[in-house]
């Protein structure tokens, strides 16, 4: 078993912080391979294991190479659209090996707060995807999709509003009896949960609309804040820890996104690599500052190796 020292991780974080000199924040592998070994790395998903329907490339290799060292892997994305069992579906179509334990959603992270803070909570109103509604039930909450909480000749009378937790997360069908349902909900006192607040969501198309635009459509329309779950808070890292049993100085966060990755990591006590596969090129990383700024920057997850002193085979 790999396990950083207290005096490792903080010459690493020593050695990270330093100005780059390079155009692309790279740091010495070297310095790496002497400071810092994981017990655990949490890694994002899109823009960091894969892309679309593609592998990032190394990214499989990567995540083996940890295994066989015995190092735990845990995946975190703040997708709310698809269940854990989905997620592993389409791993290993990409010869990544995962099972649903090991696979933390904003759905799932939704589940276990809610589980873990407000046990109260028993019935809810979905306003997502598919897969949001099937993991809400398969939790055994009494869950009602936002669709099916109007009429469907919606004529501007009485909504049923008598929720314990209205859940928001990115629905692809959003209309306006759907988002009348849920705010209507959570104005006559349902608790407002965000899975989490992206304002963007990256697809092949460009950016669209992400869940954090429906959650403020919700809020506009209801006068309250909702509790966000997904990164940049730490929510999702914290139950990985815990569910693992690992502290957050002895794990490494690998992610794509400064505003929702690394600002979660820091939040969370953990470090961070931020990989240059997604949505921030070596330019843009160069400028990262404060919460946003990562301990270090890989091109991608071989250079993630060499910094972990793995061989990828
Ligand atoms: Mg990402």
């Amino acid at each position: 078993m790999i396990r950083a020292t207290v005096t490792g991780l903080k010459r690493f974080r020593a050695v990270t912080q330093r100005p780059a000199r390079s155009r692309v924040v790279t740091l010495s592998s070297g310095r790496m391979t002497a400071g810092f070994r994981p017990r655990l790395v949490i890694f994002d998903l899109d823009g960091v294991v894969y892309r679309g329907d593609r592998a990032v490339p190394g990214a499989a290799e990567l995540i083996a190479a940890l295994r066989a060292g015995g190092v735990l892997v845990r995946f975190a994305t703040n997708n709310s659209m698809t269940t854990r069992e989905g997620y592993v579906t389409r791993l290993t179509a990409m010869a990544i090996e995962a099972v649903p334990a090991e696979i933390v959603t904003s759905t799932s992270a939704t589940i276990d707060h809610l589980h873990a803070h407000l046990p109260g909570v028993r019935k809810v109103m979905a306003l997502g995807a598919p897969g949001m509604l099937a993991e809400l039930e398969a939790a055994s909450f009494e869950a009602t999709a936002a669709a099916d909480a109007v009429p469907a000749a919606y004529d501007g009378g009485a909504l049923e509003v008598d929720y314990d937790a209205v859940i928001v997360g990115l629905d692809p069908q959003l209309d306006y009896r759907r988002l009348a349902a849920a705010a209507s909900a959570v104005r006559a006192g349902a608790r407002f949960i965000a899975t989490n607040a992206d304002l963007l969501y990256p697809t092949s198309a460009g950016l669209l609309p992400g869940a954090g635009s429906i959650v403020a459509a919700v809020r506009a329309a209801s006068g309250v804040e909702p509790l966000v779950i997904g990164k940049p808070e730490p929510a999702i890292f914290w139950a990985i820890l815990e569910a693992a049993g690992v502290p957050a100085g002895e794990a490494l966060a690998i992610g794509d996104n400064p505003d929702a990755d690394i600002v979660a990591a820091r939040r969370a006590g953990i470090a961070s690599i931020l990989v240059l596969t997604g949505v921030v090129d070596a330019a843009s990383a160069e400028l990262l500052a404060d919460e946003r700024r990562p301990d270090a920057v890989a091109a991608g997850p071989v250079e993630v190796a060499a910094m972990l002193g793995l061989s990828l085979s």
